[in-house]
Order: structure tokens, then C-alpha cells, then sequence
């Protein structure tokens, strides 16, 4: 008889962190389903979560042991684990001696456990001895983080779900919470279908299936936030719907904000929007009128040249308002990724340090030098995600390590990705999967455990630490991502990775929080596995986490103010569509695909809803180009070209398309691939690219 045990654990998917009950029997098969006692998702699983069964039960694309190759000229082979990490250890020895350690570089992900995420970056950052160190997270998160971070003085997100259930008004802004937060967005619907008062406001150039719930969608131009969200600001004001106590006593800067948005008429962001004037008074007068305020913003605002400004001018409507620490009231940033914020934490970017401390910083260098018991973190600053593969094919970077991530798909101006990784002297890719595109330029993979094969913790978007079981063995060779880290950096000659398990690490990255804003020094693997999940900061040992930040009103900035920034220009720095390339393309997600599909492109039912990428193109654009539904369009940009199949809708703008960002060479052919056409334009502040603002040109093809 088949026996099975039930593990709790968490879906690895999104930022929403919906808890799972594994069901692993005696044969290692699993089955999902959701947890009712978990707090997130109360037994709810959307179709990516209730599917995670069958991608970790086929393992028939599983990379199984190290494979390594002595030259170019010669192809892979399969190698034992000391082979595979001498050779590591000694070619990342001999790049650092011959070019210094800059010329070295670790790409990582939003998907990696907080544990993994803390070891790559002391390893990287405290004992190579550069800051080279990035992650995918740069390419959705960033300009959300520089942005809390100037107006809190932290990156801190204030609120938690909990907050939907207490809000009557809600600003969804370039997000597409339906398909891309499902249960997330299962709340908020029923919220709304309990309480028929809850107003939803959605800001998207397209009518996705969140703006078809909402009960009034603002259709703007690409790249017109900032003077939408000035507009909005600015009617608030007139209409006195400002908390003047709260700006005096708890804000910096607003006699500068309200001079910005005063300088433009509503009339004026009207035209330059696309938005009717009305429609922007309603949706001021629904905010200044509401009794709890949230915003829910994601892509469509970080991804852009000026991602950065964009978030403020979208928080700036919450401080406006003093609609931030009180229950139902916040701005709150939805994370793509499972553990962003985890990353974020354990200083998983180019720019930052554990424990949310600042590489800019010297005193903080230090400090985490010293606990660290290294003499210094190199004042260098490190290379964003975008600008490594600059480095690569320039020859500056010579070696770069890959972590749980496919940039040959996910990055932009993909050609030019190519060229960069065939440039470089050494390429290691550690991942699950041989349908990652990353992995064909790879001189040495690493095989690695995936989800239920290992245990740790990851942050979700309302800051909520999980811990994730480990249930089943990995096939094969494949080894946790901790395991190897630490193993190739003792074949470095490196101390301070002498643990035995991911609980070790977890307790010295607890212990470096103590006494911080993120404080969880008191929250141990035991209480995450008896008492379930908790939201940080957790400072004392009975404390039972905090689901709302700034309920004091004293932001982490020198004064204790929150700041109003203001957009350096209110105008998008994009190109603009010229006659050679009339149209603005975006891209992202489509509902039951996650990422490069590595996962769920191997699940036949959640290729049933898209089966294949399409050009999403406004019906009257497509009758002046003679397009049909269905023809072969050729898309193209001066970067490249896509040649997709052109699904015809009313639910875009004229002159906007759409291309989901999925699909990559291997599982199609490179004509599918959307970021052939993107730019490597990035946002100054943020580095974050502008994947939602390329001018390309559609034609019957
Ligand atoms: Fe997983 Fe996100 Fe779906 Fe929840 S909403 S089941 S976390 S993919």
C-alpha cells in the first residue's frame, strides 16, 4: 500500500507566498493543494500554484550531475562534483589574480531562498572582494526600492493583506493583479462583492481582466504616469483632500511637490495622458473621499527609464493624504518574484548590503566587514544586472556565475545578451533545468535542488517570512544551492562557511538583523515550523510580527520625515514613436506562465490558455495595416525582430502592443522571443530597463 505524509510548505512561484500542503508518498510522488490554515491564501491555489505537482514530478528535464567542458571546441561532459568545483575554484583563482576581482561576477534570482541568497552575497561581497553581484529582482523591483527608500528612508513595504479587507478604495497602477497575483486579487474581489462601496481604480494603456472588474480604468498613454499621478495630486489639493497635520508634521518637501503638480493643468494631463479630464477628477474625489486608500502597483511603473519617478509621484498620493500607517491605508508594491524581498533583506543587489544597509555607506561597509571578520567590503560599486553583460562584452567582466535564472530570455536586446555570454572566459550556471537558453553557453553546470527538494525561507510582498520544507530528495546529483556555495568557497581557501545546514545560516543572518528595522533575531526555524508564518520586523521572543509599518508616524529618513520627491521630469525620456517605427510595444505576463517557462511550460494544461506568444494589437491599428486576426505579423525594432501570430482586440490603445516575455529559443525558435526587440535603456536611478517602452514597427508578414 502507498503511504504519503503531508508537509507544510509555500508556493515558489509569485510574491503573494500562498501557503501549500505537499502530500509526498512512499514513491516520492506529490500532490498540492492549498493550506486553509495559512494566512496569505486560506487554502486558495491559483493555476501555476495547484499545477507545482507536475513540474516536480517530472524530472525528465532535470539537470543530474555536473557537466563541464575544457574548451569551447569540445562539448560538455559529465564530471564528478570535485572535479566540477576544483575547476571552479581554480579558474575563478586565476581570473581574480591575473584582472582583480571586479573582473568577476554572480547573477542571481528572486526565486533563491533568503539563505542562498545571504551566503552568494557574503561569499561575493565579503570574500572575492567585489560587489559584482546582481539579480533578476533588478528587472522588476528596483525602481520600487530606490523610490521607498528616498521617501521612508528605508525599503520597507508599510502594509499587508490584511489591509484589503479594510480599504474602500483602491488605485491598481500598471498591474495586472487577475492573472499575475491571483489570490491576491481573489481577496480583493471578494471584498468588493461583500462590500458593494469599494471603489477599484485601475491605470493601464491595456483593458486587462483587472481593469474589467474595475469600476473605472484610466486608459493612459505609455510612459504619461507621472502627470496622470501629478493630476490626481493636484485635484486633491484643490479639493482639499490633503491631511494638512499630517504633511506639517510628519512630511519634508511639500511646498516643492505642490508647486510641481500645480505647474499643469488638469486640462493640460488630459491631452497629454489620453485620460479624460472627468475621469481624473472621479478618481481624485474617490481617493479623497475614501476611508482607507490602498495602492498596488508592479511592472508598468518600475519598468520604464523612469521607473524611479514614477513610483514617487505614486507615493507622493498617499503622503498627500497622510494615507500611510493606519489600517486600510498604504502604498503597497507588489513583487513579482517569491522572495524579492527576502533578497532584498540579505543585500541581494549590486548596490546594497545585508540587513538593509547601504554599500554607499562606509560605516556600514564596516560593520558588516566586522561581522563578517573581513577587513573591508571593496568600496567599488558593484554592476547591475544589465551592466555585467556590458562588462562581458567588453572583456572587463571575464567570468560570470548564473543562479536559478535564464537571462538569455529574460534580459533585453537579446542578441546582444548572446554576444556578451559567448565573449566571456568562463560561464558556470547553476540551475534545475537544461530548458533554461542560459545553459548553452555554459562551461560548467552545477546541478541544483529545486522547490520540495530542500528547506529555508522566503519573504513574500507584505514582508511575511515562510519557511519551505524540504519533502523529496533531489534526482540525481543535484545538490541545495547552500551546499555548493559553500563548498566552492571553502575550495577558495575562505572561513565562515563551515555550516551543516540551512538552519546555521538562517540563525547568523537572524542574528545580524538584531537591533535593526528588520530585526527578526528572535524568530528561529522552530517557531517558523510551529507557529507558521510571521511578518518582520519580530524584535522579542513572544512578539508575533508586525503586519503594519509607521503606525508611530516616524519614517527611517534623518528627520523621522517622510519625504515627497519629486520627479526630476514629469515627461517619459523613452524614444518616441517615429514614422519608421510608429507603435509602443510593452511586454509581460500572461496568466498560467511564469518567467521562461522552465517550470510551467512543461505543465500540457497551463499551455492551454496560451499556447503559443501572440501580438496583442488594437483592432483599428490592425485594419489600417492590414492585419487579420491570426496573420503572421513581423514585428521589428532597431534592435530585431519577432514574428508571432497578431490576436486583435479593443482591449489596447491604438498605436500600443502587447508581447508576453515567456517564450525563449529553446522551447520554440528565436523569432518568438520578445526581448529580440527590447532596449538595454535603463532607468538612471534604478538601472531597472525600460521593458515597457520599445518603438518598433508591426507589418503582415
Ligand atoms: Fe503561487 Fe502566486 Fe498563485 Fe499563490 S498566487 S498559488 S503564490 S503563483
Amino acid at each position: 500500500m502507498i503511504s504519503s505524509k503531508k508537509i507544510k510548505t509555500t508556493c515558489s512561484y509569485c510574491g503573494v507566498g500562498c501557503g501549500i500542503l505537499a502530500s509526498v508518498n512512499t514513491q516520492e510522488k506529490v500532490m498540492v493543494e492549498g493550506d486553509p490554515s495559512h494566512p496569505v491564501n486560506k487554502g486558495m491555489l491559483c493555476s501555476k500554484g495547484m499545477n507545482l505537482h507536475y513540474v516536480v514530478n517530472d524530472t525528465s528535464d532535470r539537470i543530474l550531475f555536473p557537466e563541464m567542458r575544457w574548451s569551447r571546441s569540445h562539448p560538455r561532459e559529465r564530471v564528478s562534483w570535485d572535479d566540477a568545483l576544483d575547476r571552479a575554484a581554480g579558474v575563478f583563482k586565476s581570473i581574480i589574480h591575473k584582472h582583480g576581482p571586479d573582473s568577476v561576477g554572480f547573477y542571481v534570482s528572486g526565486q533563491c531562498l533568503t539563505e542562498e541568497y545571504y551566503i552568494v552575497n557574503k561569499l561575493v561581497k565579503g570574500f572575492l572582494g567585489t560587489n559584482n553581484i546582481d539579480t533578476n529582482s533588478r528587472l522588476c523591483m528596483s525602481s520600487a526600492v530606490v523610490a521607498q527608500k528616498k521617501t521612508f528612508g528605508e525599503d520597507s513595504v508599510p502594509i499587508s493583506y490584511e489591509d484589503i479587507e479594510l480599504a474602500d478604495v483602491f488605485l491598481i497602477a500598471g498591474a495586472n493583479p487577475a492573472w499575475c497575483h491571483p489570490i491576491l486579487f481573489r481577496r480583493l474581489e471578494k471584498h468588493k462583492e461583500q462590500n458593494p462601496n469599494v471603489k477599484v481604480i485601475v491605470v493601464d494603456p491595456r483593458k486587462t481582466d483587472s481593469a474589467n472588474f474595475a469600476d473605472l480604468h484610466l486608459q493612459l498613454i505609455p510612459g504619461t504616469d507621472i502627470i496622470l499621478y501629478n493630476a490626481i495630486g493636484r485635484r486633491l489639493i484643490e479639493t482639499g483632500f490633503v491631511d494638512q497635520n499630517f504633511i506639517d508634521n510628519h512630511t519634508e518637501n511639500y511646498l516643492k511637490y505642490r508647486k510641481q503638480v500645480m505647474s499643469v493643468s488638469l486640462s493640460t494631463a488630459s491631452k497629454l495622458c489620453g485620460v479624460p479630464i472627468d475621469d481624473i477628477r472621479t478618481a481624485a474625489d474617490l481617493i479623497g473621499t475614501s476611508n482607507g486608500f490602498i495602492s498596488m502597483w508592479a511592472m508598468g511603473l518600475n519598468q520604464s527609464a523612469i521607473g524611479t519617478d514614477k513610483n514617487f509621484a505614486l507615493l507622493n498620493l498617499s503622503l498627500v493624504t497622510g494615507r500611510i500607517g493606519k489600517p486600510g491605508n498604504g502604498p503597497f508594491s507588489l513583487t513579482g518574484q517569491p522572495n524579492a524581498m527576502g533578497g532584498r533583506e540579505v543585500g541581494g543587489m549590486a548596490s546594497l548590503l545585508a540587513v538593509h544597509k547601504e554599500l554607499s555607506n562606509p560605516q556600514h561597509r564596516q560593520e558588516v566587514a566586522d561581522f563578517w571578520g573581513v577587513d573591508q567590503i571593496s568600496p567599488n560599486p558593484g554592476l547591475s544586472a544589465t551592466e555585467m553583460f556590458d562588462a562581458l562584452e567588453s572583456g572587463k567582466m571575464k567570468a560570470i556565475w548564473i543562479i536559478c535564472t535564464n537571462p538569455l530570455v529574460s534580459l533585453p536586446n537579446l542578441k546582444r545578451m548572446e554576444k556578451a555570454m559567448a565573449n566571456a572566459k568562463f560561464v558556470v550556471v547553476q540551475d534545475i533545468s537544461h530548458r533554461s537558453d542560459t545553459v548553452a553557453y555554459a562551461d560548467l553546470v552545477l546541478p541544483a535542488a529545486g522547490w520540495l527538494e530542500k528547506e529555508g525561507t522566503m519573504t513574500n510582498s507584505e514582508r511575511r517570512i515562510s519557511y519551505l520544507n524540504k519533502g523529496i530528495d533531489p534526482p540525481g546529483e543535484a545538490r541545495p544551492d547552500v551546499e555548493i556555495l559553500c563548498d566552492f568557497a571553502k575550495r577558495m581557501g575562505f572561513r565562515g562557511f563551515n555550516f551543516s545546514n540551512s538552519e546555521e545560516i538562517y540563525e547568523e543572518y537572524a542574528a545580524m538583523t538584531k537591533g535593526t528595522s528588520i530585526d527578526i533575531s528572535f524568530l528561529n526555524y522552530d517557531r517558523l515550523k510551529n507557529e507558521g508564518s510571521f511578518q518582520w520586523p519580530v524584535p522579542e521572543y513572544r512578539h508575533e510580527g508586525t503586519p503594519r509599518l509607521f503606525t508611530d508616524k516616524k519614517f527611517h529618513t534623518p528627520s523621522g520625515k517622510a519625504i515627497f520627491n519629486l520627479p526630476a521630469q514629469i515627461e517619459n525620456t523613452s524614444e518616441k514613436p517615429s514614422q519608421e517605427f510608429p507603435f509602443i510595444l510593452t511586454t509581460g505576463r500572461v496568466r498560467d506562465q511564469w518567467h521562461t517557462m522552465t517550470k510551467t511550460g512543461k505543465v500540457s494544461r497551463l499551455r492551454t490558455h496560451y499556447s503559443h506568444p501572440v501580438l496583442e494589437m488594437n483592432s483599428i491599428d490592425a485594419y489600417i495595416n492590414k492585419v487579420k486576426e491570426g496573420d503572421v505579423v513581423e514585428i521589428k525594432s532597431s534592435n530585431g525582430i519577432v514574428r508571432v501570430r497578431a490576436k486583435l482586440s479593443k482591449n489596447i490603445r491604438e498605436g500600443v502592443v502587447f508581447l508576453p516575455m515567456h517564450w525563449g529559443k529553446q522551447l520554440q525558435n528565436d523569432l518568438n522571443r520578445a526581448n529580440n526587440l527590447t532596449f538595454t535603456r535603463v532607468d538612471p536611478q534604478s538601472k531597472e530597463p525600460d521593458f515597457k517602452f520599445t518603438t518598433v514597427s508591426v507589418k503582415k508578414y
